[in-house]
């Protein structure tokens, strides 16, 4: 073993086993393994050039580089020499063709064919088997290489494909871990992300996701828009991951909300139309039976009768002027004319003139104020409008059978403003309607409460007027029981006189 050592092609085969770890070693990218190869090859003899096949004679690499040297042309020989497993040397033309086929664990992997000047020496067929005994497990090598380097370019598209995909979204999407970190945000996310309430609001549903492992939804207004936010779980190897779509559906809202008045346009026609006939009819039915009966009919019927068409001829004179404001409020043209004057005067005098109204409909009517004078700088005629609107509904919408109704209307001075209370035990308000009774046309379904006539227009009217004097109006009402108006007015605005 020792002596074998000492020889010429003992010494090569070792230079040549450090020289293959050594240029393997150096080896980073698939590009470099022929050079390294062929450096390799030269320390053994001086090829001319050189050309590796795999075991289906394909992927040719080749020195000098791109060139296939024709090795077709030695398609037989080499046919013959990779079924052989037989390390050949020919001559062809002027120089010798060899033939180094590659095995590994008993399976054929390729071959080397190279070109010399002249015949290698015993030896330098040694080297030679040696090396391409070591090539074939870097021919195996490049072939996987080759093979994950494919696979990794088809991933890499398919994601790309994929988020390209994600990119055309209208949507924002984000994929959020089980740690709570965003993994993934489409280019919509990434363009509109600098919505912080947005982006809150869509993380905490999708932590809600991740902790429930259940599908969750969410709504957002910002900045006057809205959002419908969805996340849905996803498993990610032992971890639960949010899919989580944020869309725009501001114009869906808007379209409803249109949809929504345009339903109620046409419930408020039929109905006005109605609201209107019925004092018509009763005023023309009463001057008719005048006229018929002019001669025998007796002074106190005549009277009877003509206050009938004067209540009447009022109740129209004031679904008019509702209409009128509400036309006016539309147009922003409702004007508040104000001036320094006594609001309790002004609600009491409101109350007053609703006292036969309630007293016609079995309601006990009552006022109350600590103080004799709250002095604020209001519209009086608009301000009688708001108290005589609340009072009428709070008497409209009274239980029609019950004992003991009341209406128990209250004025009360804050620091800056004053407090108008209209009270009453009626049939009260649904909750989930509380919030619509102050939008146009909204009316409660009367087969909730019993037919009662009206346009739907009052509260709005009266929210409007309120909130042209800088105030605000709320409900606090219980189905069944009675609902509580609050109207809360500064008694002065500086440096604006709230008109438009
Ligand atoms: P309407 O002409 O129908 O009275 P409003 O705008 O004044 O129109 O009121 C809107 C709706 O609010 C009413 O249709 C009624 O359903 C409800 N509402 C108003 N005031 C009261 C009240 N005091 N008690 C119960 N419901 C009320």
């Amino acid at each position: 073993m020792a002596e074998s050592i000492e020889t010429t092609s003992g010494k090569k085969i070792i230079t040549l086993f450090s020289s293959f770890i050594m240029e393997l070693n150096n080896i980073k990218s698939r590009d470099q393994i022929l050079s390294a190869l062929v450096r390799i090859l030269r320390k053994i003899v001086s090829p001319k050039w050189v050309v590796i096949l795999d075991e289906r004679k394909k992927l040719p690499l080749s020195f000098p580089k791109d060139d296939d040297h024709n090795y077709m042309r030695f398609s037989e020989l080499i046919d013959w020499a990779m079924e052989n497993n037989s390390h050949s040397f020919y001559p062809v033309g002027d120089e010798i063709v060899g033939l180094l086929p590659m095995i590994r664990a008993g399976e054929i992997r390729g071959i080397i064919i190279l070109g010399l000047n002249e015949e290698p020496k015993v030896e330098e067929i040694d080297a030679l088997r040696v090396f391409s005994f070591l090539s074939s497990t870097v021919a195996e090598n490049i072939m996987l290489l080759q093979e994950l380097t494919e696979k990794n370019r088809l991933v890499e598209e398919t994601m790309n494909y994929l988020h390209s995909i994600l990119d055309t979204f209208p949507e924002m999407v984000i994929v959020v871990s089980q740690e709570g970190e965003i993994v993934y945000m489409n280019r919509r996310f990434v363009e509109e992300s600098n919505n912080d309430e947005i982006k809150e609001k869509a993380m905490q549903i999708a932590r809600e996701v991740i902790e429930t492992g259940t599908r969750r939804t969410g709504e957002i207004e910002s900045d006057g828009q809205f959002y419908s936010i969805v996340a849905e779980p996803l498993k990610y190897y032992s971890t639960t991951q949010a899919v989580t779509t944020i869309m725009n559906i501001t114009s869906t809202k808007e379209l409803e909300k249109l949809k929504q008045i345009d339903r109620m346009k046409a419930e408020f026609i039929a109905n006005i139309s109605h609201e209107l006939r019925t004092p018509l009819a009763a005023i023309k039915a009463y001057s008719e039976t005048i006229l018929n009966s002019l001669e025998e009919i007796d002074i106190d019927t005549l009277k009877d009768f003509t206050k009938t068409i004067y209540e009447e001829s009022q109740h129209l004179e004031n679904l008019l002027n509702e209409l009128l404001d509400f036309s006016k409020m539309e147009r922003k043209a409702l004007k508040m004319e104000r001036r320094n004057v006594n609001v309790v005067e002004v609600i009491k005098s409101a109350v007053d003139s609703m006292m036969e109204y309630a007293n016609s409909n079995k309601v006990k009517l009552f006022f109350e104020s600590n103080d004799d004078v709250i002095e604020a700088y209001v519209d009086p005629t608009r301000i009688r409008q708001v108290a005589l609107n609340l009072i009428s509904n709070a008497i409209k919408y009274s239980k029609k059978e019950a004992e003991n109704k009341y209406v128990r209307v209250k004025l009360e001075k804050k620091e800056d403003t004053f407090l108008l209370l209209v009270e009453d035990n009626g049939v009260g308000v649904p909750k989930d309607k509380l919030g619509k009774i102050f939008e146009k046309f909204y009316r409660v379904d009367s087969s909730l409460t019993y037919e009662v006539s009206g346009t739907g227009l009052g509260l709005s009217i009266v929210k409007e007027i309120v909130e042209l004097h800088g105030g605000r109006v709320w409900v606090e009402s219980e189905e069944g029981k009675g609902s509580t108006f609050n109207v809360e007015i500064p008694l002065s605005l500086e440096g604006n006189d709230g008109q438009h």
